[in-house]
């Protein structure tokens, strides 16, 4: 088994220094919507990409060899792509695969496909138009959001295997190809081929955050009721809460203590929109769960049998999670949790924004100089006109206006087009700055990416760890900017 797999390199996370007095960038916590902490009297945690930071090319590797096996060796896929070099880095979150293409899509708020690859190969922009901007969009499109870290080496997959497929000759369904690799990652982690191994190694997958520990007891502390509502099973959740909090801190004897409500096999988001019913776990026995008790198990249940055994609104409750749909969207349109969003790929998106604030300053500038000439444009352009009405074309220098009003326009419009073509190259070198394929991850050209969008809308707060919680009080206020509307000047 070789398949050579590619890392990314800006995950995991970095190390930020702290400046004096304040708190870095990279660490703080944004606020979309206000939040006054003093207000949340229970915090929910996920576990996976949320209090349990993986390191993401170690992970992206094992994935990737686990799924390319049994591709080949249960689905009869060419052996050769047990060979074949999986850039994990190609992809980021928030991007779009389009099952009927075999096409791999970026888009912005409004659903407008700013860039889309096949394989690792760009399609010309008159082809995307073509395909995404001249028809009238499906009411169900094909597509599948990656929107969590974990199904970043899917689309790593997809995009490599796609064109090999196509080159080989093979017949094949792109739809199939892709169920095919979900299929087979998702059974890679049912039977333990990925399971097995991290357990087997965490210090190698997994990053053991030392502030973890203090940020959930400084909650603690401040009277707040804790609880993990985790998808994954008992005995990983256990193998690796032990490891993340086990030992941490003296008065907490074991990685429970930390918590006053543990439910594992949540099966979210179906938690928050069916009626599973909550069962209690007793060694390998189940019973239906009557109450919510400190040291107990607890599994699977539903949004409405958990809030009235833990006796809260869902108002009072700020949930932390990563996955943009099972954590934060779903939890937000079917309860009134108040919600965080764990976003790791935030400190490289911060560090990157500071490396290039002298282009982002010089874009600024541009934009402001264009609209200047674009006015400049304008005026000239309608006292041309009323210079060439029958009754002002007669007045005794007319001419000489006429011409000096040409020459205006003329220069107007080659500065204009001077300064497209300059910001087409800093936009170009910014976009490369943050990802050489896909730009930022909150942006989609101009507009905000359509992942930025579904935070905006559905996270109350994000920040890149939970531990960055430590440096704001329990009973922090968080505000947010004041919004504007582009008229409010
Ligand atoms: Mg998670």
């Amino acid at each position: 088994m070789s398949t050579p797999v590619r890392q990314r390199p800006e995950l995991p996370l970095l190390d930020v220094d702290s400046e004096e007095g304040t708190i870095p960038r990279a660490r703080r916590v944004y606020v979309n919507r206000n939040l006054k902490m003093e207000g949340i009297s229970t915090i929910g945690f996920d576990m996976d990409y949320t209090l349990a930071i993986y390191k993401q090319p170690e992970i992206d590797r094992l994935s990737v060899i686990a799924t390319v096996d049994k591709l080949v060796v249960e689905r009869g896929y060419p052996a050769e792509l047990k060979e074949l070099p999986f850039d994990c880095g190609f992809p980021i979150r928030g991007l779009l695969i389009d099952k009927d293409r075999g096409n791999i899509l970026k888009m912005d708020r409004y659903k407008y496909v700013k860039s889309a690859y096949h394989g690792s190969v760009e399609l010309p922009r008159e082809e995307r138009h073509l395909l995404y901007h001249q028809r009238v969009p499906r009411r169900d499109p094909p597509y599948y959001y990656v929107d969590t870290l974990y199904a970043l080496p899917e689309a790593a997959m997809y995009a490599a295997i796609v064109p090999i497929l196509e080159e080989r000759g093979v017949e094949f369904s792109y739809e199939r190809l892709f169920l095919d690799i979900r299929e087979c990652i998702d059974a890679s982690h049912r039977d333990g081929s990925i399971l097995d191994v991290m357990l087997a190694d965490l210090d190698r997958f997994v990053f053991r955050d030392p502030d973890l520990a203090p940020t959930l007891h400084k909650f603690r502390s401040a009277g707040k009721r804790l609880f993990l509502l985790t998808n994954s099973q008992w005995a990983y959740t256990d193998r690796m809460m032990t490891y993340l909090l086990g030992g941490a801190m003296p008065k907490y004897p074991t990685w429970r203590h930390y918590f006053d409500i543990i439910v594992v096999a949540a099966r979210k988001p179906s938690f928050f929109t069916e009626s599973a019913p909550l069962l209690e776990r007793d060694g390998d026995r189940f019973e239906p769960a009557t109450s919510l008790e400190r040291g107990k198990i607890y599994e699977a249940g539903n949004l409405r049998d958990f809030e009235r055994l833990a006796a809260c609104s869902g108002d009072q409750i700020l949930y932390i999670g990563d996955h943009i749909y099972g954590d934060i969207l779903r939890s937000k349109k079917d309860s009134a949790w108040r919600t965080a969003m764990v976003i790791q790929e935030m400190e490289q998106e911060i560090s990157v924004g500071t490396t290039v604030a002298a282009e982002l300053a010089r874009r600024d500038e541009l934009e402001e100089r264009r609209a200047q000439r674009e006015d400049d444009l304008r005026f000239h352009q309608a006292r041309w006109k009323a210079l060439q009405r029958t009754d002002a074309a007669s007045a005794p220098d007319a001419e000489a206006s006429r011409a000096r009003h040409k020459a205006a326009i003329e220069a107007a419009r080659s500065e204009l087009r001077q300064l497209t073509a300059e910001m087409h190259r800093l936009d170009r070198a910014i976009d490369g700055a943050f990802h050489p394929h896909w730009g930022p991850l909150f942006k989609a050209g101009p507009e905000v990416s359509r992942f930025g969008d579904q935070v905006e809308e559905y996270a109350c707060l994000y920040t890149s760890r939970v531990s960055n919680f430590l440096r704001y009080s329990p009973l922090q206020y968080f505000r947010s900017p004041r919004d504007r509307m582009p008229h409010e000047m």
